[in-house]
């Protein structure tokens, strides 16, 4: 059994009610969390303003840091053990779920050493006047995070509010929880009510959290659809809201693309995590000169792809519930019935158990760009390829979308890597690769339906704060 974390003690919902939580390789229960409501979202505020009035408020930015620092070192040293949660409540296959508690440790670094070097300016103004502003934090901090990357998302968003001198009310999705890193915060000293976990579904406790007039910013990663609730509850009182929401993110090979790199990058940027990725590269836009030579070299890669229960460690583990295979499943339907052409699908292994939630990854082609698949996310592992000639062509097909979150770009003509990095709207560009590295650095967030949030990387701390300006009238 799972439980609440708040003020740093393990607690029962006030529902009494618990949640099963299922293995996705084998659609087994194998623990209960807590269905939380209303009231434990106002016991988790109640002891995260306390900790802020207090004990948060006397910690100075180094002693912050190091604390955080505390954090990433445990982490480190319990990445077996964090990998095995995750493996086993997402699915994720074991060198996937060790990357994520990596990265986690790594956010946690990352933001420990940014703590104390975040500040604000001084401003010319009128003669016998001193201007300055400081960067304040909002007070405490909601995050609602969903289970494709808890623990990455948890990392980008929770250490970067920390590390601005916010407070954490934490709603993780219902398939997974983040309740064993809060627990290991309390363990290296996270005072009292720093890092609160409340559990349950998102229409009953999300929806608490956004409305709650304690919660003073709301830090929000997941659908578009519960983007819009989320803001508009958070609208009635006038709260800021960080959005990080979906994409269908364009992968564009022209015909001088260093394919030998190009290759890898493209197949691991949608089976990763079985397609369940933000920043997936779903879309496939190809040169029409290299068009069918690149789909038969993808093609043989992907008919190699295997997949299977997390544990046996394949290419892709299972999706992460039944609802998710049945959605990936209806978008292979209407591609069948469109006529839309498979390349080419991976397989599934034999010892993986009927009643886990496995799908194929497919590389589908000549798909056309008004179709709901070269449209919406899948959230799957569903590569849709289409040719294109030229580059106005591959910047119109590139901008298509309602999303706009993430683009790789492959071309060895470095005057159109510029050209082409300028006009594609989206956050991030990647030019001859994608997302090697994870990028803790690196500014991440979109556009238009992609949202409009700044997490990880330095910038994400100038959202978890408020700017104040403070004006000194001394004379000369
Ligand atoms: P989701 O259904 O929007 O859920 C995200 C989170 O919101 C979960 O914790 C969920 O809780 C909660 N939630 C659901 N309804 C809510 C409500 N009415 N009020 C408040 N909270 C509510 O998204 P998902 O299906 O879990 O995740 C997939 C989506 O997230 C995709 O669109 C993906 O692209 C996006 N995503 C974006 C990023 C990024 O950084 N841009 C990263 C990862 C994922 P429960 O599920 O527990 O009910
Ligand atoms: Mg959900």
């Amino acid at each position: 059994m799972q439980y609440n974390f708040i003020a740093n003690i393990s607690q029962v919902s006030s529902s009494g009610l618990t949640l099963a939580v299922v293995d996705p390789s084998d659609g087994q229960v194998f623990d209960q969390i807590q269905r939380s409501n209303a009231a434990d979202i106002d016991a988790a505020v109640r002891a995260a303003r306390q900790c802020l009035d207090t004990a948060w408020r006397q910690l100075d930015a180094v002693e912050r840091g190091r604390l955080l620092m505390r954090l990433s070192v445990k982490i480190s040293a319990s990445v077996e053990e964090l990998a095995a949660i995750e493996q086993r409540d997402c699915g994720k296959p074991t060198r996937q779920a060790r990357a994520d508690a990596v990265a986690l440790a790594r956010y946690f670094e990352f933001y420990a050493g940014a703590c104390d070097k975040l500040h604000g300016d001084t401003l010319p103004y009128l003669e016998g006047y001193s201007v300055l502003t400081w960067r304040e934090p909002h007070g405490i901090t909601g995050h609602v995070i969903p289970w494709n990357y808890p623990m990455q998302i948890f990392g980008r968003s929770v250490g970067g509010a920390l590390a601005a001198g916010n407070v954490c009310v934490v709603k993780p999705a219902e398939d997974a929880s983040l309740i064993r890193v809060a627990q290991m915060a309390a363990e290296v000293g996270f005072p009292t009510g720093a890092i609160n976990i409340v559990t349950g579904y998102g229409h009953e406790v999300g929806d608490a959290l956004a409305r709650h007039p304690g919660i003073d910013h709301i830090s929000f990663t997941g659908s578009p659809s519960v983007g819009t609730l989320i803001q508009q509850a958070a609208a009635e009182r006038h709260c800021p809201v960080t959005l990080e929401l979906g994409g269908k993110s364009p992968q564009i090979v022209f015909a001088d693309a260093d394919l030998d790199a190009a290759v890898p990058a493209i197949i691991n940027g949608i089976v990763q995590n079985a397609g369940q990725t933000c920043s997936a590269g779903s879309r496939l836009l190809v040169d029409q000169a290299i068009y069918e030579p690149l789909l038969e070299r993808l093609g043989a890669a992907f008919e190699a792809l295997r997949v299977g229960p997390a544990s046996s460690d394949l290419d892709l583990g299972p999706l992460i519930r039944q609802s998710q295979q049945q959605r990936v499943w209806d978008f292979l339907s209407d591609a069948h019935a469109g006529n839309i052409p498979m390349v080419a699908q991976g397989s599934v292994v034999e010892e993986a158990p009927q009643s886990g939630f496995y799908q194929a990854p497919t590389l589908l082609r000549d798909v056309p760009v008004n179709h709901r698949l070269a449209q919406e996310e899948v959230f799957g592992p569903v590569l849709c390829a289409m040719p294109f000639q030229g580059e106005d062509q591959a910047v119109a097909l590139a901008n298509a979308t309602q999303f706009g979150l993430v683009a790789g770009v492959w071309t060895a003509d470095g005057a159109r890597q510029f050209r082409m990095a300028r006009r594609i709207r989206s956050g991030q560009v990647f030019i001859n690769n994608y997302g090697a590295g994870g990028g803790v650095e690196l500014p991440f967030g979109g556009v238009k339906s992609s949202g409009y949030g700044r997490e990880k990387g330095f910038e994400a701390l100038l959202g978890f704060t408020t700017l104040k300006t403070v004006a000194f009238r001394h004379g000369s």
